[in-house]
């Protein structure tokens, strides 16, 4: 706020800057606000050579930043089961980061149970920003997320203000979830895909109320769930919408990209994916596969979209993922 008494003072500033600039030819002060930024924060960074790839991408759909996800080969597409594989998925973040700072947001994944809080120091000392968990998957669930030997891990987190980001089944494991929400206040948690709640809003609105610093993302994918989620949310905009105007400050957008599998129509089913989870925040109407009477969803529909006003966008777009990435962004 500036002081009434050096209102007068600026404004006559304004003008003689706008003097200097135009004979120095820099930005006027009438010049358009700065674009606002946009983070993307869900986005699974399977190998090396997707990079460059990825970073086409962001220019393409004026992406900013990306927090890029370690991922086990399950997620990677390289087989395997559960979370084998996740180190080297550590080490392809930790280096593409270290290439493109401040553009590039590396996520560490840990096997909560197993490594210990001196694996996560060590990947802080190397350039981790934050932890992507994916045991509140069932195919990633081995315990309960609440279990007694995940407890170090949960406590290094809180203690450090990482950022989290969880993926967690809140119909099979909500309970879990909750233990330890309410076992560590100070998680700086986002739980994705509306906390595992798109298709069912009721639950995500409940965990937000009982947890007023838990924080959810939008992000969608690419297949089947994305077509039932997107679906769903249109029977129930106006609620989401109610639930967007309630915590503008709580929700991020993310797309849960995964580079793997690359291949000369993936940058096509990039840009879908990429349109679709932001065409639901932005537009009045956006594209994706959309499911028939007669057939599961392969053909390409049309979806309303929340078409958010400027104050609820500006924050699910970017401002949000700033405040929660914190000083991974200076
Ligand atoms: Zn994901």
């Amino acid at each position: 706020m500036v002081p009434h008494s050096d209102r007068g003072a600026r404004l006559r500033g304004v003008a003689w800057g706008a003097v200097f600039a135009a004979v120095l030819g820099c930005r006027s002060s009438s010049a358009p606000p700065a674009r606002q930024e946009v983070i993307d924060i869900h986005v699974h960074l399977t190998q090396a050579d997707a990079v460059a790839p990825l970073l086409a991408h962001m220019t393409k759909h004026h992406i900013d930043r990306a927090v890029i996800l370690a991922s086990p080969d399950l997620t990677s597409g390289r087989g395997g089961s559960g979370l084998a594989g996740y180190r080297t998925g550590n080490e392809i973040v930790l280096d593409a980061a270290a290439a493109h700072p401040g553009k590039l947001i590396p996520f560490v994944t840990l096997d909560l149970g197993n490594d210990d809080p001196a694996y996560l120091a060590e990947l802080r000392r190397r350039g981790a920003c934050g932890v992507k968990l994916y045991q509140g998957h069932n195919l990633f669930h081995e315990r309960p997320l609440d279990d007694p030997s995940h407890q170090a891990t949960w406590q290094a987190l809180a203690e450090k203000a990482l950022p989290v980001l969880l993926h967690a089944n809140t119909v099979r494991y909500r309970s879990e979830l909750e233990a330890v929400l309410r076992a560590f206040p100070d998680l700086r948690v986002v739980c994705a895909h509306l906390c595992g709640s798109r298709t069912d809003l009721t639950r995500v609105e409940s965990l937000m109320q009982a947890f007023p610093g838990l924080l959810v993302d939008t992000s969608h994918g690419s297949s089947g769930p994305a077509a039932e989620g997107f679906a769903h949310l249109e029977r129930e905009r106006a609620q989401l919408l109610r639930l967007f105007s309630r915590w503008p400050e709580r929700f991020l957008f993310g797309t849960d990209l995964v580079t793997s599998g690359l291949n000369p129509t993936s940058t096509e089913m990039w840009d879908l994916q990429v349109e679709s989870n932001m065409g639901l925040l932005k537009e009045d109407h956006f594209r994706f596969f959309r499911q028939t009477a007669d057939q599961s969803a392969r053909s390409l529909g049309t979806y309303q979209g929340l078409h958010l006003p400027p104050e609820l966008l500006g924050p699910v777009l970017g401002q949000n993922a700033t405040r929660w990435l914190g000083s991974c962004l200076r």
